[in-house]
């Protein structure tokens, strides 16, 4: 049998041979997934011995990885704000990026809302990383989460389940605001938060490999100049926003203009563009007249 070091060194190499950052953590990480402990054990426990089975699940996982697929794909899991998210092929990771868009929201309902209960509304909720955390960060919060993905929506359903808030979240499948259906929801939103496909459709095909080979696509594309869906939900969000109700999306590093433009158009007040810690445009937020 072989020991923990010895898979360390040999699936290090491996991926050393392709073009991958970090070869030994994500060895590390693989195997901790398997063994399902901590990275530490593997300092602590050098020479212990590996079962011949997790041995075999281990090159599996060093192959997958050989080409490319993401690591959150091969163990199906994305730590987002301090929570525990199951992943899979179809479904977007998360991104620590996103945590601003999430933060702020939980800010403005702390200084402007506070103790009172909210409605909100998330627009391409992906893995529920925005709408699961809302709901477990603001207590007093009834929440929609819409999706165009079939997929998507069974993952955010089990993690919402997992984070147990499924209680808080209504899940409706269909694209953009005719997932509402015929119901009667106008001005009935105190937030409506979006981070929705905003890559240009063309640069779309020019991401890494690690991207575009395996994220659905249908969570990228944002058109032509990557901003239909900023148009399409600022222009909706209009009819179902309360007055004074927030609307707040994650953008791409160079759209903080054309959206302060957008939200400006449709008549939202207090305009705002935050940037990530990179010091590039993040999120817009804008208020309802
Ligand atoms: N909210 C998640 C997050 O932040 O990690 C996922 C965001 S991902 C960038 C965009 C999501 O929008 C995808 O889950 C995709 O399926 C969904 N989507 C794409 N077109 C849509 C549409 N017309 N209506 C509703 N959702 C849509
Ligand atoms: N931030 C994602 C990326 O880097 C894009 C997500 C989106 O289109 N909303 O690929």
């Amino acid at each position: 049998m072989v020991t923990i070091k010895e898979l360390i060194v040999k699936g290090t190499e491996r991926l050393n041979k392709v073009d991958i950052d970090t070869p030994k953590l994500d060895t590390e990480v693989l195997l901790s997934n398997l063994l399902k402990v901590e990275r530490i054990y593997f300092h602590m426990y050098p020479e212990k011995e590996v079962s011949e089975e997790i041995e075999a699940e281990f090159w599996d996982s060093i192959e997958k990885r050989e080409k490319l697929m993401p690591v959150q794909y091969i163990v199906n899991k994305q730590e987002f704000m301090g929570l525990d998210f199951k992943v899979e092929e179809g479904v977007l990771i998360p991104r620590g990026d996103t945590e601003i868009l999430v933060e702020k929201t939980i800010d403005i309902y702390d200084k402007e809302f506070s103790p009172n209960s909210v409605n909100i509304m998330d627009i391409g909720t992906g893995s529920g990383a925005i709408v699961v955390s809302l709901a477990k960060y603001i207590n007093k919060s009834n929440l929609t989460a819409i999706d165009v993905s079939s997929k998507a929506l069974e993952i955010a359903k089990e993690n919402a389940d997992n984070n147990k808030v499924e209680n808080k979240i209504r899940f409706l499948q269909g694209s953009l605001f005719d997932a509402i259906g015929g119901k009667d929801e106008y001005k009935a939103y105190d937030f409506i938060v979006s981070n929705p496909p905003y890559i240009p459709k063309d640069v779309v095909d020019t991401l890494s490999p690690v991207v575009k080979d395996y994220e659905p696509h249908l969570a990228l594309d944002g058109g032509k100049d990557g901003l239909d869906f900023y148009r399409a939900i600022t222009k909706g969000a209009k009819d179902y926003l309360k007055d004074g109700g927030y609307l707040l999306f994650e953008i791409g590093y160079d759209q903080g203009e054309d959206l302060i433009k957008i939200l400006k158009y449709n008549e939202f007040r207090n305009v705002k563009v935050l940037k990530d810690l990179a010091g590039l445009d993040r999120v817009v937020l804008g208020v309802k007249q």
